[in-house]
C-alpha cells in the first residue's frame, strides 16, 4: 500500500511537470500566471515544479525578458525553453536522400544536412549513409538528445522497426533500421512511413492541433496517406498503414510491382503526367513544356503557370487520385485532407482546389459534413517536422522521460 501511494504521488508529480513542459513547449514566452491559468495547478505546485524544470537547464527567463519585469508597470517575467533544453534528431530516408535534422522540442531545427544516394546503391550504402549522418549529427550537438525519429519511404512495418520492400528503390528490402540505429547509437529509436510521420507533425505542432479527424496526403513519386482518428495517428496494427498508391482503383488494371493489381500509382503517376503532356504536344497543342524535361516539378510548375497541356495532365492525375480519396473519406470520415508536395505553394493550392471539388463531387452524404482539402502546414519540411516530432510525442505522452 505505500508503496502503492508513493509511485501515485510520483506519478501524478511526473504528470504535472510534463503538463507544464508541454504548455512552454506550445506557448514560447508564456507567463506563470498563463501557466496556471492553461494546467490549473495550484501556485506552490506549479512553481516547484518551474524551479525543477530550470535547475535541470530545460526551461529559463530569457534575460530580456527578465530586465523587462524588473521595471515597474511590466507584464510578469517570461517563461521559455532554455538553449539547452533536450532536443532530438530527426532522419528522413527518402526516396533520393537521407536526411537528418536535429531539432528543439518544439521541432525546430538548428541543425541538418543531405546527402544524395549515389547511382549505384544497396542496403550497406545506406544504413552507411544515414549512420554517418546521425553521428556528425550527434557529434555537432551540445544539449542532451532524447531520442531519433525516422521517417521512411513506405511500405514500412513499424512492429518489426523494418523499412520493408519500396517499389523502385535500388531492390532494397527488409532493413532493420531501428536495430541497427539503437544499437548504433544507444539512443531510444521510433520510426514511421514518411505520410505517418507528417500526419504527427501536422497533429502535434501544425494548423492539425485543433482538428481530429485528418488525412495527410504525401505526393510526389508515390502517394502515401497519413491517418489520424480521434485525435491519434493510426498506422495500425502492425504499423503498415498509410499506403494509399496501393490502394486498387482497377480490380483488372495492370500488375503492380507489390504484387496487386491497379494500383493507384499506376495511374496517378509521374509518368502518366509526362506522357499525357507529351501526346497533347505532338497533337499540336502549344506548350511551354515542348523541349523540357518532363517531371513532377516541371509539370505542376507549368500547370500554376497557365499551361494547359500541363494544366489537363494534372487535372487528370486528380481525376485518378480522388477515386482512391473519396472511398478513404467514406471510410474514415476526416474533415481536412492536408496535402504535401514538396512544390511551389502554388501548386499545393492548385492540387487542394482540383481535389476537393472532385472529391466533394462524388463523396457519399455531402450535406451532412464538412471536408476540405488544404496544404500542409510545414510543406516541404513537413516530414522532417514529422520524425522530429515522433520524439517529441513520446515526451509528451510520458513515454519518454525528458529529466533525470
Ligand atoms: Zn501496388
Amino acid at each position: 500500500m505505500e508503496n502503492l501511494r508513493g509511485s501515485s504521488v510520483n506519478d501524478v508529480k511526473l504528470q504535472n511537470r510534463r503538463l507544464v513542459l508541454c504548455t512552454i513547449v506550445e506557448r514560447p514566452m508564456i507567463s506563470r500566471g498563463e501557466i496556471a491559468e492553461a494546467t490549473g495547478l495550484s501556485k506552490m505546485s506549479m512553481s516547484n515544479i518551474i524551479g525543477e524544470l530550470m535547475q535541470a537547464g530545460i526551461v529559463c527567463e530569457p534575460a530580456q525578458a527578465r530586465a523587462e519585469s524588473a521595471s515597474p508597470g511590466r507584464r510578469p517575467a517570461y517563461l521559455d525553453l532554455a538553449d539547452a533544453s533536450p532536443c532530438e534528431v530527426g532522419v528522413f530516408i527518402s526516396r533520393h536522400d537521407v536526411q537528418v535534422a536535429v531539432g528543439d522540442l518544439r521541432t525546430h531545427v538548428f541543425w541538418s544536412r543531405s546527402a544524395s544516394y549515389p547511382e549505384r546503391m544497396d542496403e550497406r550504402t545506406l544504413v552507411g549513409m544515414t549512420l554517418a549522418l546521425i553521428r556528425e549529427a550527434l557529434a555537432n550537438c551540445r544539449r542532451p538528445v532524447l531520442g531519433i525519429g525516422i521517417a521512411a519511404i513506405g511500405p514500412v512495418s513499424t512492429q518489426r522497426g523494418t523499412l520493408l520492400q519500396p517499389a523502385n528503390f535500388y531492390g532494397i528490402h527488409d532493413v532493420p533500421i531501428v536495430r541497427i540505429v539503437a544499437e548504433e547509437t544507444g539512443y531510444p529509436v521510433f520510426f514511421t512511413a514518411d505520410s505517418m510521420a507528417g500526419a504527427q507533425g501536422e497533429k502535434l505542432f501544425g494548423e492539425g492541433r485543433a482538428h481530429d479527424n485528418f488525412l495527410f496526403l504525401l505526393l510526389w513519386e508515390g502517394i502515401g496517406c497519413g491517418v489520424v482518428v480521434d485525435g491519434k495517428l493510426h498506422a495500425g496494427e502492425h504499423g503498415l498503414g498509410g499506403e494509399l498508391g496501393h490502394t486498387s482503383i482497377r480490380f483488372d488494371g495492370p500488375v503492380c510491382p507489390c504484387g496487386s493489381r491497379g494500383c493507384l500509382e499506376l495511374y496517378a503517376s509521374t509518368a502518366r503526367m509526362a506522357e499525357h503532356v507529351r501526346a497533347r504536344v505532338e497533337a499540336g497543342e502549344p506548350s511551354r513544356l515542348k523541349d523540357a524535361q518532363l517531371n513532377w516539378s516541371t509539370i505542376l510548375n507549368a500547370a500554376v503557370a497557365g499551361d494547359s497541356a500541363a494544366r489537363s495532365a494534372v487535372e487528370e492525375y486528380c481525376d485518378y487520385l480522388s477515386c482512391a480519396l473519396v472511398n478513404m473519406v467514406n471510410v474514415f470520415d476526416p474533415e481536412i485532407i492536408y496535402i504535401c508536395q514538396y512544390e511551389n505553394p502554388k501548386a499545393g493550392e492548385l492540387l487542394a482546389a482540383l481535389l476537393q471539388e472532385r472529391v466533394r463531387a462524388r463523396m457519399l452524404a455531402p450535406d451532412c459534413r464538412r471536408m476540405s482539402v488544404r496544404c500542409s502546414t510545414f510543406g516541404s519540411r513537413s516530414v522532417m517536422t514529422g520524425a522530429l516530432a515522433l520524439v517529441a510525442g513520446k515526451v509528451f505522452d510520458g513515454t519518454l522521460p525528458f529529466m533525470p
